[in-house]
């Protein structure tokens, strides 16, 4: 989960569908600014390309928990259809990180360590940051059906590829320290744009003592 920086004024659309007895919240124009906004990235895993977007609450409007945000933009998210699953469950109502408002990156660790996904809140008493880290380690690893298993495996094995790709680049650029090249490759690997992003911009961070050079590109 990284920031992302929401763009204004709302869809117009919103405003329109909101008075309709049967409104939609997913008109083209919602969809095509989410796309643009979350860089076709689900917000809570972090895949990117997705084959199953779906324009996800961050308060719930089903039920009619929060009816009067469902046709909120700031309350209407980019995710896949995985992940938008299992933040469907009472206890990520409420009380989830906004990545609109607050940077998670400054708020959570996002760590791929000897073969398991580790999402720690900086502070544990940040009740927020706790709960997000819950929710983003439990769609890499809530294995509790056959489909499951297999959409976290899939994850897990994309999130490893692309840490690979980060692990690579850093090697070549050591190799190489003034191929423009290998120095593009790596910047590009960690934009906020990218897919996995927190995790490497987390690698990088942590490893600040052994790569100063690369803090540059996580600014
Ligand atoms: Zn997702």
């Amino acid at each position: 989960m990284v920031k992302i920086e929401r763009s204004f004024p709302a869809p117009k659309s919103l405003a329109i569908e909101a008075n309709k007895a049967f409104g939609s919240y997913e008109k083209e124009d919602v969809v095509e600014r989410l796309i643009k906004d979350f860089h076709n990235k689900c917000y809570i895993c972090e895949m990117d390309k997705l084959q199953d977007p779906q324009v996800e609450h961050l308060l719930p409007h089903k039920g009619n928990k929060y009816p009067d945000r469902k046709f909120d933009w700031n309350n209407l998210f980019w995710s896949c259809g995985h992940c938008n699953g299992i933040k469907n469950q009472e206890k990520y109502d409420t009380g989830i990180v906004d990545c609109c408002k607050i940077d998670p990156e400054k708020v959570m660790f996002f760590r791929l360590k000897e073969e398991m996904v580790q999402i720690l809140a900086k502070d544990e008493k940040d009740a927020r940051a706790v709960l997000t880290a819950e929710l983003i380690m439990e769609v890499f690893d809530k294995r509790n059906t056959a489909m499951r298993i297999y959409k976290c495996d899939m994850r897990f094995r994309e999130l490893n590829q692309e840490m690979n790709k980060l692990y690579d680049s850093i090697e070549e650029l050591q190799d190489n320290p003034e191929s423009k090249f290998a120095m593009k490759k790596l910047k590009a690997l960690l934009r906020k744009e990218s897919r996995f992003a927190a995790f490497k911009r987390n690698y990088i961070r942590e490893n600040k003592q052994k790569y100063p050079q690369f803090l540059q590109y996580i600014e």
